[in-house]
């Protein structure tokens, strides 16, 4: 993937790792693990390569090969 080195919103480092990510698509949500992102160090912001996003679009598509389902509590004030 395209690394990048400074984050383009506050100049801070950037560092290469697997997060969890939580994927809304169509009103619901996905929990993707092992996904490549940057984050940057200093602001928290994450940045995901246009190859990961198409992956994780991807995954939502063919969600029957999720390895578990969660439940969710929702909540309102
Ligand atoms: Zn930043």
């Amino acid at each position: 993937m395209r690394a990048l080195r400074t984050c383009p919103f506050c100049k801070g480092r950037v560092r290469t790792q697997r997060i969890e990510h939580v994927h809304r698509w169509k009103g619901a949500l996905y929990i993707l693990r092992n996904v490549p992102a940057e984050t940057c160090t200093q602001c928290g912001e994450t940045f995901f390569a246009p190859v990961a996003l198409k992956a994780m679009d991807q995954i939502v598509a063919q969600r029957t090969k999720a390895k578990e389902h969660r439940s969710v509590p929702v909540f309102s004030l």
